[in-house]
């Protein structure tokens, strides 16, 4: 996967997934732009990249941000090639009969209008140009149920149903638009959940839940990355409009005995 000459956004790009997503775009010859609303970690890990990234601090809920992060792309780079649309929160663990409105359109707000308004302002972009991909970041929430996640659990089915229409809109220029569902991959995020479900012993909800898995352990944010990176190169070609799982076999194999 050779990303020469090309232009790469990530939203979420300060942290984890994301920033797996930019050091892979990177090394592999991608100039690229970091989004994210964490203005410490995002300037950091540009400065790492000299003249082939720059950050740009922006909360994905806010039209005015969106918009203006892609035109601080355009300015700085010319195009937008493939845009990892990726920022997420998880919310509060607790059941639907007690989940507090407010948490539920933070989750929303991020998860669901976050990844329309990444779309309502990159595709034109790349409807101009004639081609690009898009990965959108919905998890293996998007196609089970979690018990104690409503909000997320309903945003990340969103995302894959905002993935299916933006593909068939684009794809007749040659543009591809996918998802990811990622399952239980080290980062930040995995690690809130676990202290929410256990805040003195959040290892034994990590440990537990990972012996569950056919791998035995949870995902790095680097494998997620490749499958991102795989999605957006020419390899990809024929492939739009489809959801791919990198959860350890979590879904294939839900409940283990062995
Ligand atoms: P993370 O918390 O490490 O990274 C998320 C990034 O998004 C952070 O840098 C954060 O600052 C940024 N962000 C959050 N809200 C924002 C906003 N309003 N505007 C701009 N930036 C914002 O978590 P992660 O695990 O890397 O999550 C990345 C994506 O992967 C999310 O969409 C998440 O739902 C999804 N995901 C993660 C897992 C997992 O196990 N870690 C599993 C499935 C899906």
């Amino acid at each position: 996967m050779d990303f020469s000459g090309k232009v790469a956004l990530v939203t979420g790009g300060a942290n984890g997934i994301g920033a797996a997503t930019v050091r892979g775009f990177v090394a592999r010859g991608a100039r690229v732009a970091i989004v994210d609303r964490d203005a410490e970690a995002g300037a950091a890990l540009a400065a790492e990249f000299g003249q082939a990234a720059i950050f740009r601090q922006a909360d994905v809920t806010r039209g005015a941000d969106v918009a203006a992060y892609v035109q601080a792309t355009l300015d700085a780079f010319g195009a937008i090639d493939c845009f990892h649309n990726n920022a997420g929160i998880e919310g509060k663990v607790a059941p639907t009969a007690e989940y507090e409105e407010a948490i539920f359109d933070a989750v929303m707000g991020v998860n669901v209008k976050g990844v329309f308004l990444g779309l309502r302002h990159v595709l034109p972009v790349m409807i101009r140009q004639e081609r690009g991909a898009v990965v959108n970041t919905a998890s293996i929430a998007g196609l089970v149920g979690t018990a104690g996640m409503p909000a997320y659990v309903a945003s990340k089915h969103a995302v894959i149903g905002l993935t299916k229409v933006a593909a068939g809109e684009v794809g007749r220029l040659g543009i591809r638009v996918n998802a990811i569902c990622p399952g239980p991959i080290d980062t930040r995020m995995v690690r809130d959940i676990a202290k929410q479900v256990s805040p003195n012993r959040p290892e034994a909800v990590e440990e537990g839940y990972a012996a569950g898995l056919p791998l035995r352990r949870y995902g790095r944010a680097e494998e997620v990355a490749n499958l991102v990176l795989f999605l957006c190169s020419d390899l990809a070609s024929n492939i739009t409009g489809a959801q791919y799982v990198v959860d350890g076999g979590r879904t294939a194999v839900p409940v283990g005995i062995s």
